[in-house]
């Protein structure tokens, strides 16, 4: 296990010295304003635990606010009265200011998450600017159906914007998400109050200063950081949202449906995941080992698709399990500044209490480590990528969603079997198969209980795709134009002729 030393560079790049120099406001109605309770809440590096910023901490009032404008910006704005064609070229614009200042974002983003500036360059902000291109291109293309019926009468559809949409996202891919959750009620023409993590609200910070530096007119994007049972709970709960947005744990996504019943607001939801990751002796072996460990190791197993159980032909368990450690022995775990890592810190000392609780409780429960299985250092959040083996389906590592880089190995005799131990499962978000046989490979496809079913691949995703889950994993879809169906209402017009 390399530490690389020194944990983290002392300075910090001159921007985000200059960025985080001032507390972080609100973003209500166009400007940055401080909270109403005039309180704030610090937002810590993960890389040493130092303060990184301080940031105005919003609650109910803040919210209240923030639902008023976003109100008057659907009812009675600008916003309104905008052309698809000038909300797509909006979108098109911050898509634009974002791909200009990937340097700046992805870097906040590394300080903040924990995660890798490197993977922050390539994957989450340029992966947050095609989304955002993707749903700009779907703004002018939202169509209603003509729809022939019986008798003098001329019927169509229109699709309407749902209104105001509450967004609570969560903090392993803080701009990725918010962008996910913007794009597509920007296209539909709603307006927006998102709550970022507690964890991790600069990005979306930023993203709210480059909204307001395009001209998105005043109260259609709305930021406003704090704490999930104050301002995500009032935000959930509050009659004037007419669709909630929610990407997190399972256990709050049904505190959200909950709180949301009052007014019966839309909801939608992406939650945890437990996704098995199938490996057949006749896959291509090599590509498979790399593939599982970049499917539970990436982002450090923070990914509500992580490949968590790996069930493995029993012919390949042993060439799989020890190539999977083997490149878990030499990942580079370091500070995401760092241009050698390739595992950060976790987001949280509480994150951190959590993972190292789940890889105890597995080693009580009998399963052994191939490797990792610890905290590095003292300093910072970083917990070594751990391969888990001996391990039975009833243990609470099989179960239950860890959210960090530990994957479960289990052997299994006859492929026509595997598909109950894998969908054995409350949740249903993704999954994982390898093999070189195409009949199999399908077969797996259709009878896996998953929102998205990866073929000798792991991870990918394109905003032209469908995301969500299956069963507990979640309600609706998120990217795609599965996403525009859940920030719009249809309306049947008919008209007698
Ligand atoms: P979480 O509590 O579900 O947080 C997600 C978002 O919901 C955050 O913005 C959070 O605010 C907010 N929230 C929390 N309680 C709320 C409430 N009562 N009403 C409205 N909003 C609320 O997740 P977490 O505590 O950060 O992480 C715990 C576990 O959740 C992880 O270990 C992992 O297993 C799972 N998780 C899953 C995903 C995913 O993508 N599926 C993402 C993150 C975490 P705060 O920031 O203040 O909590
Ligand atoms: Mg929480």
């Amino acid at each position: 296990m390399a530490l690389l030393e020194p944990p983290i560079s002392p300075e910090l790049p001159a921007f985000a010295n200059a960025y985080l120099k001032h507390d972080k406001k609100l973003f209500i109605n166009g400007a940055f304003v401080d909270s109403k309770s005039g309180k704030t809440f610090k937002v810590f590096n993960p890389a040493t635990g130092d303060v990184l910023a301080q940031v105005a901490e919003g609650d109910r009032a803040d919210i209240d606010a923030a639902v008023a404008a976003a109100r008057r910006a659907f009812e009675s704005g600008p916003w309104r009265s905008m052309s698809p064609s000038q909300r797509s070229r909006l979108i098109y614009k911050l898509a634009d200011k974002l791909e200009e200042r990937l340097e700046d974002f992805a870097l906040l983003e590394s300080l903040d998450n924990g995660k890798p500036l490197t993977i922050a360059r390539v994957a989450d902000v340029p992966m947050s600017v095609d989304n955002l291109r993707y749903m700009a291109g779907w703004a002018t293309k939202i169509l209603g159906d003509s729809i022939p019926v019986p008798g003098e009468f001329h019927a169509y559809t229109r699709r309407e914007p749902i209104g105001v949409a509450g967004q609570i996202i969560p903090w392993n891919f803080p701009l990725l998400m918010a962008a996910w959750k913007i794009g597509p009620a920007l296209a539909a023409g709603c307006t927006i109050v998102l709550k970022p993590a507690e964890q991790t609200p600069l990005t979306a910070l930023l993203l709210a200063e480059l909204a307001a530096e395009v001209g998105f007119p005043e109260g259609v994007i709305n930021v406003v950081p704090g704490y999930g049972e104050t301002a995500g709970a009032a935000l959930a709960s509050h009659p004037g949202v007419d669709k909630i947005a929610f990407t997190g744990s399972t256990e709050v996504g049904k505190l959200i449906v909950r709180a949301a019943a009052d007014n019966l607001k839309k909801v939608t939801l992406e939650l945890g995941g437990k996704s098995p990751n199938i490996i057949f002796a006749d896959a291509n072996i090599d590509e498979a080992i790399a593939g599982a460990a970049f499917g539970i190791f990436f982002n450090m197993g923070q990914c509500c698709t992580a490949g968590s159980r790996l069930f493995l032909e029993r012919s390949v368990f042993d060439r799989v399990t020890k190539g999977i450690a083997e490149v878990a022995k030499t990942m580079p775990v370091g500070s995401g500044l760092d241009q050698q890592t390739q595992i950060g810190p976790l987001v949280s000392d509480e994150q951190l209490e959590r993972v190292t609780g789940y890889i105890a409780s597995g080693i009580n429960e009998g399963a052994r480590t191939l490797s990792g299985g610890t905290r590095v250092g003292t300093r910072g959040y970083f917990v070594e990528p751990t391969v888990l083996v001996d391990v039975k389906p009833g243990m609470k590592i099989m179960r239950e969603e860890i959210f960090g880089p530990v994957v479960a190995a289990t052997p299994f005799d006859d492929p026509n079997d595997i598909l109950g131990p894998a969908n054995d499962t409350v949740y249903g978000l993704a999954a994982g198969v390898w093999t070189k046989d195409v009949s199999k490979a399908h077969k797996m496809a259709a009878g896996l209980r998953a929102g998205t079913v990866w073929v000798n691949c792991y991870n990918v995703f394109d905003p032209a795709l469908p995301f969500g889950g299956f069963k507990q994993s979640g309600w609706g879809r998120e990217m795609s134009h599965n996403a525009l169906d859940c920030y719009t209402e249809t309306k049947s017009v008919i008209v007698k002729l």
